[in-house]
């Protein structure tokens, strides 16, 4: 399913770049960019945005751009672009040429700066804070015009460069558009252009002490790189009437156009970045790429891949009205879906109970069987593996009981006295239990019916199939086991903070064991274990001595049965 397949009549973005390139509109060029700020690590709504820009440059043959909108030098960092392009990269997409930072324009915006100083169309405003927050008024209240207003061009030019020297202390004064403090439009009641910030910049250094505002920012780099669609989420709407103000003012190079479309929310989920990093900080997750953060890396480490993430993006409409509030259960369903096609099958007992086979030739010297197993059920050319077949297994506890009253239809498992097949293997019938001093099962003993490895038998009717490991040659391992971090559908709605709805189950660390050939899986590889659901070799911590896996999601496709 690729995107054009499927959301052809179902984003809006994609009909108006295709009437622009029938229209010859910028010599029928596509430019898009997606311009994260390198304050944090990406997460599920931008790589909704990134599907969207870098999906719409590929598929009208254009390119898009990585820019970091790194205009906050106090909140961002190289670790978070370092992060960001491995993210986007492992997303599966091409950013045209190197990335691109805002840093690298600041002396052409800094020079427009300038320019609008000159034509009158912006001051140097010496209100604090405060007094600033007060003129502007609000939304049916009109702003008051700063006294600061009347400057005079050179009085402004002289200003701004001290501002631009470090004359001035932080917070002494701006640089502001003079445009309408009686607007309805908030955003163009004399927006800020420029801010002072003595701070150190992790591209640019100490170059500069005044930094530009995202505003100031946006629109002028756009037209820098010849971005024909801008694409933004919606609460940037109310933003255009400035990013059009400005790039009809200024000398810029190409005239790009801004587009707004409806944000991903998912419930029992925050897309935050400052929400996400107070996990972080406060270690309710073990860093940004723990397997229950929405960020990319978060669902990398968790065992999501870049398909099925791509397969949730061409799901859900582009909307320009709306945002997306999205069920994460579709999300799940999508890592469902795609795992299940892809990833191999494999056995996997995660609270073993023993079964001893007491009718094993081998069972005295401990000499074993091998039986073979398909990898998939509907792809052979995954091939098979082979299971060591012991007189010593392990099943999973929860599929004994020794309750001859269960139905077969309730309990499809092994029952005392009965049948049941092993799967890939023989057919056993369970005849004592041994148990601890509370009364627990420890140990099952049983025999297998020997013509029956692959077959039926006749008289032989066995409840169902279960799964099962060799105990001598089964492989130990680790699982970690994760469910979701918010017990609250909207977490961060109400008036309660947010953190106030951690699911504080949502991680447990639990001992396995599972078939040998397991421990030949790779990093980052990806397993359906048999009636317990889809499991990944841990991105960092799995190697063959100890091998780690991480829970990526159940069996049971929630979203998929509403459907
Ligand atoms: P956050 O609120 O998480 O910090 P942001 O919008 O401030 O997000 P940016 O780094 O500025 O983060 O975002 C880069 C791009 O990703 C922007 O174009 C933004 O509109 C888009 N984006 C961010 N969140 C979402 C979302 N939930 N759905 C769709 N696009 C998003
Ligand atoms: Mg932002």
């Amino acid at each position: 399913m690729s995107q054009s397949e499927t959301s052809h009549s179902t984003n809006f973005l994609r009909a108006i770049v295709q009437q622009d390139i029938a229209d010859n509109k910028n010599d029928g060029k596509v430019v898009t960019r997606f311009p994260p700020e390198p304050n944090g690590y990406l997460h599920i709504g931008h790589a909704r945005s990134i599907w969207l820009n870098f999906g719409l440059a590929k598929e009208f043959g254009g390119e898009c751009n990585l820019r970091f909108d790194d205009t906050n030098p106090e909140k961002e960092s190289q670790e978070f672009i370092e992060a960001i392009k491995e993210d986007v990269t492992w997303l599966g997409y091409q950013w045209a040429d190197e990335p691109k930072f805002a840093s690298s324009y600041f002396d052409q915006l800094h020079e427009w700066a300038i320019c609008l100083i000159k034509t009158g169309d912006a001051y140097v405003c010496d209100l604090s804070a405060e007094q600033a927050s007060e003129y502007r008024g609000w939304a049916t209240k009109p702003g008051k015009e700063s006294p600061f207003r009347v400057r005079t061009v050179d009085e402004n030019l002289s200003l701004f460069e001290k501002m631009t020297a470090g004359d001035f202390d932080e917070g002494h004064c701006v640089l502001r558009a003079k445009i309408d403090m009686s607007s309805p439009n908030m955003n163009l009641r004399d927006p800020i252009l420029y801010r002072i910030r003595k701070i150190t910049h992790h591209q640019t250094g100490d170059k500069w002490c005044i930094y530009p505002s995202y505003d100031f920012a946006h629109g002028q780099e756009d037209a820098i790189e010849g971005v024909t669609h801008s694409v933004c989420t919606l609460e940037f709407q109310a933003h255009r009437p400035l990013y059009e103000w400005l790039l009809a003012r200024l000398p810029v190079p190409s005239q790009p156009r801004q587009y707004e479309f409806g944000r991903l929310n998912l419930n029992y989920t925050v897309t935050s970045k400052r929400k996400l990093k107070q996990l972080v900080d406060d270690q309710v997750v073990s860093g940004w790429d723990d397997p229950r953060m929405p960020t990319v890396a978060g669902m990398r480490r968790r065992g999501f891949t870049a398909r099925a993430i791509e397969r949730f993006c061409d799901m859900i409409p582009v909307s320009g009205k709306g945002n997306s509030d999205i069920d994460v259960a579709q999300l799940e369903h999508a890592i469902r879906d795609d795992l299940n096609e892809q990833a191999p099958r494999a056995m996997c007992v995660m609270d073993p109970l023993k079964v001893t086979i007491t009718n094993m030739a081998d069972a005295a010297s401990g000499a074993d069987e091998w039986v073979n197993a398909a990898c998939h059920p509907n792809r052979p050319e995954l091939g098979e593996r082979e299971l060591p077949f012991t007189s010593e297994i392990y099943i999973d506890r929860s599929d004994f009981t020794e309750d001859t009253s269960l139905s077969r239809k309730k309990f499809k498992r092994l029952v005392l006295g009965e049948w049941v097949r092993l799967r890939g293997a023989y057919i056993i019938q369970a005849h004592e239990v041994l148990k601890d001093e509370q009364g627990s099962p420890i140990e099952v003993l049983a025999t297998l019916v020997p013509e029956s490895l692959g077959e039926n038998v006749e008289g032989i009717k066995p409840r169902g199939v279960i799964h099962w490991v060799s105990a001598t040659k089964g492989v130990e391992a680790e699982v970690r086991l994760y469910d979701r971090l918010f017990n609250h559908p909207n977490p961060d709605g109400g008036d309660e903070d947010f953190m106030a709805h951690i699911n504080p189950d949502s991680y447990k660390v639990i001992s396995v064991m599972m078939e040998p050939s397991l421990v030949n899986a790779k990093p980052e590889q990806s397993f359906q274990f048999e009636r317990e659901g889809y499991f990944v070799a841990d991105r960092h911590d799995h190697t063959a001595e100890r091998p780690v896996f991480n829970k990526t999601i159940g069996l049971r496709d929630v979203w998929g049965a509403k459907q």
